[in-house]
């Protein structure tokens, strides 16, 4: 009697990945590195109020800057004496602290449960130690994520991928920048299972198998030519250059919907903007003072949510909630490619974009209650209650909805600014 065969051992080991974690892979702009992990990791201490997650960074450096951005607990191999070390596990282990970033460093021992995200910024240079990492999310069964952060570079010519480093293994370059399943690379680099087609049943589904997320994929990670025949080949640069042409298309798509949004509060800014919802001229009169049918109802809305509303940070100017771009009361920096407020300067369009958004939304309630719907469900909105089944997102959620950032034709905006030209499209309906 020998060992069990290779094949046995596989099958006794199973899978590598683990069926209750979620693999993703999301594109950001490495610009902004700091802007879009804060804006993930506070995505994800939403979604897992009551769990961890771990952000695992390719330096020191980046470990040590992105726990301040972050504001959390940092753990890497210089962070303190032994006892030191252990205490911060400690802190992760018993779930005192919610957020980390780390190094590999943070490995061995590390056994939390309810670690419900695993984040990776920056290279992954080996299969070996991303399926490992990636394993310590949701330990006790529930569902998990991991997710690895992807820089893009937004220049005139278009977007490209930041390159992969020269040792990258390139399971490691497939897992990030191809296109199949992220469970058949990991299984097959970790196991050699070539039996895989595709997440399974009773499995959370990859992002690629669930078709979510735009990925932007470039020519330059297609991975070596020898391994595929000529036509093959060919194929696949074809199938990443429409990719690319469409990505694209839809950047400059949404730059164009972004001048919209400026072009509606030019329309928009004179006069009452329920009284214009409703396609009547107005005889000079404001919002403020409108005697007519749902006025009274408007002004509340524009109330609560006024009093409520609590803008992403740098997703617009805190006062009129447009983009800083368009707020003449920031400035662009030209140092720093950034915005500023400038004191003394007023918003040219004071309340304009939240006015109109209350005012159409009472004109046409069903049409824009729908979109609402749509639009924050493909964001992961779900209804929770009986009431939520049957009337849709409360206000509560629309207006939390509303303040939330999103990129759109290369600036950061809220999703009110967003929503209110998607609701109007591309030609005035005033
Ligand atoms: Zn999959
Ligand atoms: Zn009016
Ligand atoms: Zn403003």
């Amino acid at each position: 009697m020998g060992l069990p065969g290779k094949e046995q051992c596989q099958w006794f080991r199973g899978s590598t990945t683990r069926p209750n974690i979620r693999y993703q892979v999301h594109d950001y702009d490495a610009e902004k590195e700091e802007e879009e992990v804060e804006a993930l990791v506070g995505e994800l201490k939403r979604r897992h109020p009551h769990g961890q997650v771990i952000v695992y960074c390719s330096s020191v450096a980046k470990t040590v800057r992105l726990a301040e951005v972050l504001q959390c607990v940092c753990y890497h191999r210089n962070v303190g004496s032994q006892e030191e070390k252990e205490r911060l596990v400690g802190q992760l282990t018993s779930g005192s602290q919610q957020v980390f970033t780390a190094t590999n460093a943070l490995g061995l021992g590390v056994d939390a449960p309810t670690i419900r995200a695993v984040v990776h910024v920056g290279a992954v240079r080996k299969v070996r130690h991303y399926a490992q990492e990636s394993g310590r999310a949701g330990r006790d069964g529930q569902a998990s994520e991991a997710i690895i952060m992807r820089g893009f570079r937004v220049s005139r010519r278009g977007i490209t991928a930041v390159p992969f480093p020269k040792d990258a293994e390139e399971e490691m370059v497939e897992l990030i920048g191809g296109d199949g399943c992220i469970r058949e690379v990991l299984d097959q680099a970790m196991d050699g299972r070539e039996d895989r087609r595709g997440c399974g049943q009773g499995e959370e589904r990859c992002q690629r198998c669930d078709g979510l997320g735009e990925r932007a994929d470039t020519d330059d990670e297609v991975t070596d030519g020898d391994e595929c025949d000529e036509h093959e080949f060919e194929q696949q640069m074809s199938a990443r250059r429409a990719q690319a042409d469409r990505v694209h298309r839809q950047e400059a798509q949404d730059a164009m919907e972004v001048g919209r949004l400026e072009e509606l509060m030019e329309e928009w800014k004179d006069g009452c903007q329920r009284c214009r919802a409703w396609g009547v001229r107005g005889d000079g009169h404001d919002i403020g003072s409108c005697q007519k049918e749902m006025a009274e109802e408007i002004r509340q809305g524009i109330e609560d949510f006024t009093s409520r509303k609590q803008w992403a940070r740098f997703s617009c100017c805190f006062e009129c909630g447009l983009p800083q771009s368009v707020c003449e009361s920031f400035a662009l920096d030209t140092a720093s490619g950034g915005y500023h407020k400038q004191s003394g300067v007023d918003c040219q369009y004071g309340g304009v974009l939240v006015e109109m958004v209350f005012s159409v939304w009472s004109r046409h309630v069903d049409l824009v209650g729908d979109m609402l719907q749509a639009a924050m469900e493909q964001d992961g909105w779900m209804a929770q209650t009986e009431r939520e089944r049957e009337d849709g997102p409360g206000m509560g959620a629309i207006g939390r909805w509303f303040c939330e950032k999103k990129r759109w034709g290369g600036i950061e905006v809220n999703k009110m600014s967003w929503f209110i030209v998607q609701v109007m499209g591309g030609e005035s309906r005033a």
